[in-house]
C-alpha cells in the first residue's frame, strides 16, 4: 500500500484530520529505572545469562505462583514454544492443534520442534481456539494444544483442558499478548503444562526482545534450561569461580538465553506491570463504551471467567453495512493520522502456509475476521483525548461508508 493522502480522507471532504500530527500505534515505556536497571547490569560485569537472570525468573515465577525453578528466561517466546514442545515430547510424526490466528511464530515453533501444525477454528466473537473444532481436530497423531490467548483475552481453558485429559494431550499456551491476564483467577500462562511469555518491544512487558517459558513440571524446566543454551549441563554462572567442573554436552541444545541487561531491564517492568495493566484495562473500558453505540464496529471480548490483560484493542467491522472493505478504513484512519494494526490475517491466508497444503476453507471463522480486523492504539500511556480522536476518525469514516 502507498502512503495514505488526501484520497483516503472521503470522509472529511476537504476538512482537517482529526490530528495533525501521527498517533503512533505503539509507543515504548521505557523509563529512567529501566535505563538505570540496564546500566547497573553492564557495570556488573555480568552481561550475559547471569545473576540478573535468576533473579528475573524468581520475581516472575513469584508472580504466577510457581517456584522459581519453574520458570526459565529465554531469548524470546519463539524460543520458549519451541522448548516447551520439545519438553512436551513432541517430534517428528506429530501433530499440534493451535489457532490460524496468531503471529507465524506459533506455528513456526511446532515447525522448528519438527511436528505439523493443524489449524482449528476459532469463535467468531473471541477469535481464540473453538473447543468443539480442538475436538474434531484430535486424530491418532496429535501430541499437543497449543492455544493462543488473543490480544489479552485467556481462552476457554477448561473446555481444552477437559480435551487434553481425555486425549492423554500436553498443553502449551502461547502467552504472548497474556502476561497479566487471568482465567477464572488463575494467571495465564499457569493453565497448562507450559506457557510462552513474549518480552518483545511491543508486548506488555518488554525486555526489548526477550521470552520466558513457565511450566507445571520441574524436569521440563530442567530439560529446557539445558536445550536453551548449546544442550550443556552448566551454564556460565557456574563454570567461573574457584571450583571448576568438566560441563558436558548432554544433548542437542539452541542458543535460546536471555542476558542479564535484558533481565534487569524485565524486572523493572514486572514491577510496574500491574499498575500498566491497569491503565490498558481503563483504556479499553473507554474505547468500549464510545463504540458500544455503533452497529458498525464491534469490539473482541473474551469468555465468561476471562480477565484480560489488554495487549490489543482488535476490533470487527460490520463489512455487510460498510460500501467499503477494512482495507479503505484502514487508510482512511491513517490518513486521519491515527496508526493502526491488523492483528491477525489467518495464517492459511498466507503464502508460506497455504503453499504447505493449510487451507483457509477450513477455518471459516477465522478467515472472515481477518478481513474486518481492525486493532486501534492501545498503550498504557494513551490519553482519553487520544482515545477520543481515534473513536471520533473511526466512526466518522463508518457513518461516511455506511451502506
Ligand atoms: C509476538 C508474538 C509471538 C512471538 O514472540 P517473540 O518473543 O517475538 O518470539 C508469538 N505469538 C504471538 C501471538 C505473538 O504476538
Amino acid at each position: 500500500m502507498s502512503a495514505p493522502g488526501d484520497a483516503d480522507r472521503p470522509a472529511l471532504e476537504g476538512g482537517l484530520p482529526v490530528r495533525d500530527t501521527l498517533l503512533p500505534f505503539f509507543r515504548v515505556e521505557l523509563g529512567s529505572e529501566e535505563e538505570e536497571a540496564a546500566v547497573r547490569a553492564l557495570r556488573s560485569g555480568w552481561i550475559s545469562t547471569g545473576p540478573e537472570c535468576e533473579r528475573f525468573e524468581a520475581d516472575l515465577a513469584g508472580f504466577l505462583g510457581l517456584p522459581p525453578a519453574q520458570a526459565v528466561s529465554v531469548a524470546s517466546c519463539t524460543a520458549g514454544l519451541h522448548l516447551a514442545l520439545r519438553a512436551a515430547g513432541v517430534g517428528p510424526g506429530d501433530e499440534v492443534i493451535t489457532s490460524p490466528m496468531t503471529f507465524p511464530a506459533s506455528a513456526n515453533a511446532i515447525l522448528h520442534a519438527g511436528a505439523v501444525p493443524v489449524f482449528a477454528d476459532v469463535v467468531p466473537a473471541w477469535l481464540t481456539l473453538d473447543p468443539a473444532a480442538v475436538r474434531a481436530a484430535v486424530g491418532p497423531r496429535t501430541r499437543a494444544i497449543l492455544p493462543v490467548h488473543f490480544a489479552g483475552w485467556p481462552c476457554e481453558m477448561d473446555a481444552l483442558g477437559g480435551i487434553a485429559a481425555e486425549h492423554d494431550l500436553a498443553i502449551v499456551e502461547d502467552a504472548a499478548h497474556a502476561i497479566g491476564a487471568t482465567w477464572r483467577g488463575r494467571p495465564a500462562g499457569t493453565l497448562g503444562d507450559a506457557a510462552a511469555f513474549s518480552f518483545y518491544a511491543t508486548k506488555n512487558l518488554t525486555t526489548c526482545e526477550g521470552g520466558l517459558v513457565a511450566t507445571a513440571h520441574p524436569e521440563w524446566a530442567r530439560r529446557m534450561r539445558v536445550e536453551r543454551l548449546h544442550g550443556i549441563d552448566l551454564d556460565a554462572s557456574q563454570r567461573d569461580g574457584h571450583d571448576y567442573r568438566h560441563w558436558e554436552s548432554v544433548s542437542l541444545g539452541w542458543k535460546y538465553n536471555l542476558n542479564d541487561l535484558q533481565a534487569a531491564i524485565g524486572r523493572v517492568q514486572l514491577a510496574r506491570l500491574p499498575e500498566q495493566v491497569r491503565l490498558r484495562r481503563e483504556a479499553d473500558s473507554r474505547y468500549r463504551a464510545a463504540l458500544a453505540a455503533s452497529e458498525l464496529v464491534e469490539p473482541i471480548s473474551g469468555p465468561a471467567g476471562a480477565e484480560t490483560a489488554a495487549h490489543l484493542f482488535p476490533v470487527r467491522l460490520r463489512t455487510e453495512r460498510l460500501r467499503v472493505g477494512r482495507d479503505h478504513v484502514l487508510r482512511a484512519l491513517l490518513a486521519e493520522n491515527v496508526g493502526v494494526g491488523v492483528h491477525f490475517r489467518a495464517l492459511p491466508l498466507h503464502r508460506f502456509f497455504r503453499d504447505a497444503g493449510h487451507r483457509p476453507e477450513a477455518v471459516p471463522a477465522a478467515v472472515e475476521a481477518s478481513h474486518r480486523l481492525l486493532s486501534l492504539p492501545l498503550h498504557p500511556g494513551i490519553k482519553e483525548l487520544e482515545q477520543q480522536q481515534v473513536v471520533e476518525a473511526l466512526l466518522r469514516i463508518l457513518r461516511w461508508y455506511a451502506a
